[in-house]
């Protein structure tokens, strides 16, 4: 609707929306459902038994028989960036550190949020899955690790 010229020449149009969606995880719901309960899940391929954190629901070999398992939510730190992305809905007001990590057991690299710390994150550094810290927008925002203590 225009303002009729209240502003002196200023012509603009105020809108407001809202959209909601069901948004559906198909068969990687489990891995997401996890997060949010604070489990870190990861599929392993039935035929050569390598584990995936992201899961992958067809393995490299080629076979897309798999099992879910809960990892120890643990794993190493395998590169770190640090970006001033807009985090706000994070509640995040400072830089934000992110990482591949290496989860214990599994071949390929979680991508995946690192907590603020006074040490900074190097290659090596063990890090594990926080508790979930309440709803968030999306279920991937609860991956969030810290490094191990002592
Ligand atoms: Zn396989």
């Amino acid at each position: 609707m225009s303002d009729g010229g209240k502003d002196g020449d200023a012509f603009r149009l105020l809108l407001a929306t809202e959209f909601s969606y069901a948004h559906s995880f198909g068969e990687l719901a489990p891995f997401f459902r996890g997060l949010e309960e604070g489990r870190l899940l990861a599929t392993r391929c039935r035929v050569c038994g390598k584990a995936f954190c992201p899961p992958r629901l067809l393995c490299l070999c080629g076979a897309s028989a798999y099992e879910w398992f809960e990892t120890n939510g643990a794993g190493a730190v395998r590169q770190v960036t640090t970006t001033a992305v807009g985090t706000r809905s994070l509640g995040v007001d400072q830089d934000a550190v992110f990482g591949f990590i290496a989860i214990d057991g599994c071949s390929n690299l979680l991508f995946a949020r690192l907590a603020a710390t006074d040490e900074p994150y190097r290659a090596g550094t063990r890090v594990q899955l926080l508790a979930p810290s309440g709803p968030l927008t999306h279920p991937i925002q609860q991956a969030l690790f810290q490094a191990e203590l002592g």
